[in-house]
């Protein structure tokens, strides 16, 4: 069931090139039957049997915990990813996809689902021999084995690769002795399963499969967490355990690509979740916002009030564009590969390493905006949103932990640049020369814009454009201006990076639109708009911020005035545009689209 997206996009960082083409766009408007049936199963699942448990969940009932995957894998939940010679279901990376985004009903229970499905089961997935897939996937796939990742350290998160634990072969050659302790590790209260990272003599990194069972693997005392409370969060420690010699999992000394990959899926992964956990906080705020009275009236006829709920759609529908176009990117990758083949594992990486940008991209704005959501959620609540008894104050401290895991939003906004430059570097993105292209382009004065398009979606598509060609103007800049000293330049890196993100989600919903938004869809074109205009201005503080870092004197006036022209928009009424939007919002009940 793969999903058709053209040759020409499906390399990943390929966006920046040009605004696209929308038959090149999966979204959530091309959903097959089989993908509503599974977005339905996971929606009905997380409402009828994960909701109504929320309090045992919150006081750690495990095995309530437990109860619960076993039922989700009843329902082929946790094996969409897993091939049926394993167990699974073998459904494409939207399935698995929209299931992340639609179980999303309450975090705790997503981060588990994630901890397990995810960065749990996928190592041995995308990177184990035949026998370790034969022995652990059909039991993680049943949730008969909870599943876990062991990465971090207390003294390396984001350093990751400077992680202390070490494995020393036995001297009959038949184990290795792993010892150290690992931090934060998700599921680990209940896990029987962890890939573990630790260093083969002294430097090189490896990855291993680690039972609970085995000698000398133990856990320490639940983290006291300020959100995502129902979740597990303990160390592994590792006291001389016992691990057989083929429970190594890759190769010895390539732990990193196995990490760095597998993060990439945590991090798209996330951003779905985001996704979902918005569209459900939402659907919170409408409903109080309705029966809410104040001044004679409901919250929701509030002109301010509904600008926020306006908002929170603008954001998820951002998101969710991102999110599904970048699967489909994944997909079509995916689409040749027996995931069941020998060399299926090096195939599968490099697809994902492809689109390791989109991926840090849909994390960084799906973590963010899902922060905003439940904050304006809070907001509406009041004085109720601030006390425990409504769930708005629950999902407002189970967000923040979206921007610290699966690498932080500081560094994935690191990453988007400077994977976009390796692509390039490696022969494998033409970014230099599309740099280059723009800049003489706009020096001799022409370039802002799309070109001479005039169909419906034309002016959009051209300020899309703008952002584009301002962030290749500006990186070129940069480069030219620090050359290898501006990996110390974060606050230009971080800045460059919102700008390719930016382009990213305004083409995403452009080409959404595009596909799908015409007149029977006028709430899908105004949140488009709304979101060109809320973006266009945030594309021009970034400018602001990094023009004068990166010139001065006449060159700073000649690139600030380019980056106008770039930028160069006609006013137009944003607050009726978002109070549509609204409208359609309250009217629904609920996020309106889908
Ligand atoms: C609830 C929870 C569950 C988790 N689950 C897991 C799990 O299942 N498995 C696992 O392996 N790990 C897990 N983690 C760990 C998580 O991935 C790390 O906390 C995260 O990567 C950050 O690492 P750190 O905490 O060491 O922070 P640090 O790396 O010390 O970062 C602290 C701050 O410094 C910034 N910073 C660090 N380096 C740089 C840099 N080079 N440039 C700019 N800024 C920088 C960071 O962005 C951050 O703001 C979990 C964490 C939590 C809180």
């Amino acid at each position: 069931m793969a999903t058709k997206v053209a040759e020409t996009q499906a390399g990943g960082g390929r966006f920046v090139l040009g605004p696209g083409d929308p038959g090149d766009c999966f979204t959530p408007e091309d959903f097959s039957e089989q993908h509503r049936l599974i977005a339905q199963t996971a929606e009905q699942f997380a409402t009828q049997e994960v909701v109504p448990r929320i309090d045992e969940l919150e006081h750690q009932n495990f095995d309530v915990t437990r109860a619960l995957l076993k039922k989700a894998a009843e329902l082929g939940l946790t094996a969409v990813d897993i091939p049926e010679a394993y167990g699974g279901l073998g459904l494409d990376f939207v399935s698995s996809t929209i299931v992340y985004d639609r179980i999303a009903k309450y975090a705790s229970f997503s981060v588990t689902f994630g901890g397990h499905t995810g960065i749990g089961m996928l190592p041995i997935l995308y990177f184990g021999t035949e026998e370790q897939k034969r022995k652990y996937l059909p039991k993680l796939a049943a949730s008969d084995w909870v599943g876990a990742y062991a990465l971090s350290e207390s003294g390396s998160g984001s350093d990751a690769l400077a992680a202390r634990a070490r494995a020393e072969l036995s001297p009959d050659g038949k184990h290795y002795l792993l010892n150290g302790e690992k931090m934060w590790i998700t599921n680990a209260g209940f896990a029987d399963l962890f890939t573990v990272f630790a260093q083969v003599q002294g430097d090189k990194f490896t990855a291993f499969l680690v039972e609970k069972s085995f000698p000398g693997v133990s856990t320490g005392a639940e983290e006291k967490k300020m959100g995502i409370k129902g979740s597990s969060t303990r160390p592994l420690i590792l006291n001389d355990a016992r691990v057989p010699v083929e429970n190594v999992l890759g190769e010895i000394g390539r732990g990193h690509i196995i990490a760095f990959n597998i993060l990439n899926v945590g991090r798209f992964k996330l951003g779905a979740g985001c996704a979902g956990g918005a569209r459900n906080t939402l659907a919170e705020a409408i409903a109080y916002a309705k029966q809410r009275r104040a001044f004679g009236r409901t919250l929701a006829e509030f002109p301010l009030v509904a600008q926020m709920l306006a908002g929170m759609a603008i954001g998820i529908y951002a998101c969710e564009s991102a999110v599904y176009r970048t699967v489909g990117l994944i997909d079509n990758r995916l689409a040749g590969i027996d995931k069941t083949a020998p060399e299926a594992g090096t195939a599968i990486r490099k697809a994902l390493e492809e689109c390791a940008v989109e991926c840090s991209i849909v994390k960084v704005f799906g973590s963010e905006m899902l922060d905003r959501a439940v904050d304006a959620n809070v907001q509406i609540h009041g004085g109720y949103g601030f006390v425990q008894e409504y769930a708005a104050e629950r999902a407002y401290r189970d967000s923040r932990v979206n921007r610290i895991f699966e690498g932080t939003n500081e560094i994935n906004r690191l990453l988007i640049p400077g994977q976009l430059l390796r692509r390039a570097m490696k022969g494998e993105l033409p970014l230099l020369a599309e740099v280059q292209r723009t800049t003489e382009e706009l020096m001799s004065g022409a370039g802002a814009g799309a070109g001479s398009d005039s169909g419906p979606w034309a002016a959009e598509t051209a300020q899309a454009e703008g952002v584009r060609k301002l962030g290749l103007l500006l990186a070129g800049a940069a480069f030219q201006k620090y050359r290898e000293a501006l990996e110390k330049e974060q606050e230009i890196l971080a800045g460059l990076a919102d700008l390719i993100s930016i382009t990213y989600l305004l083409q995403s919903a452009i080409l959404r639109a595009r596909k799908h938004g015409g007149a029977a869809a006028p709430v899908m074109a105004a949140m488009t708009r709304a979101l060109i205009a809320e973006q266009m201005d945030r594309a021009e503080a970034i400018a602001h911020l990094l023009l004068p870092r990166l010139a001065e004197g006449d060159a700073l006036r000649a690139q600030a005035a380019m980056a106008r022209r770039l930028l160069k928009r006609e006013l137009s009424d944003t607050i009726a545009v978002r109070r549509e939007i609204a409208r359609a919002v309250l009217e629904a009940g609920r996020y309106p689209l889908g």
